[in-house]
């Protein structure tokens, strides 16, 4: 990767519903039709049974901090420091993401505090589901 040079998620088939569904302030993962199991990141079939029967499931963009480090490092995008967290969806998938609009230090990042979805447009195509706390004035 180019030094200085941002780092874009780019959609591909497997992934448009996710990233059709950000860009319109939506959290949007899959389900299984056949078991129900929920799960992020896409795919096109069940990792629980394997049916290839899924469809796109809208979350309630409610989570809590599942696990986090705090980078001290600069990276294209982000000022130091800042959180690369794991939340857990209220619908069970877990997803890789970062905190915001919150102190970041382990004082005020505290694990299984509750979280919702907000959502930081980083082009026409992609927007990034970021989590803050609820609550959170923003
Ligand atoms: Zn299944």
């Amino acid at each position: 990767m180019d030094k200085g040079k941002r780092y874009v998620p780019v959609a591909t088939p497997e992934t448009k519903h996710f990233w059709d569904g950000a860009s319109q302030g939506r959290l949007v993962v899959q389900q299984c039709q056949q078991c129900e199991h929920t799960y992020f990141p896409p795919r096109p079939f069940c990792c629980e049974c394997g049916s290839r029967d899924v469809a796109p499931r809208e979350c309630s963009g409610r989570a809590r901090l599942y696990s986090y480090v705090i980078s001290h490092r600069a990276a294209p995008g982000f000022e130091a420091p800042y959180s690369i967290a794991v939340v857990e969806l209220e619908e069970g998938p877990r997803l890789m993401t970062n905190i915001v609009n919150v102190p970041q230090t382990p004082e005020a990042l505290v694990l299984d505090m509750p979280l919702r979805v907000t959502f930081k447009e980083l082009s026409t195509e992609i927007t990034l589901p970021l989590f803050e706390p609820q609550g959170a004035a923003s």
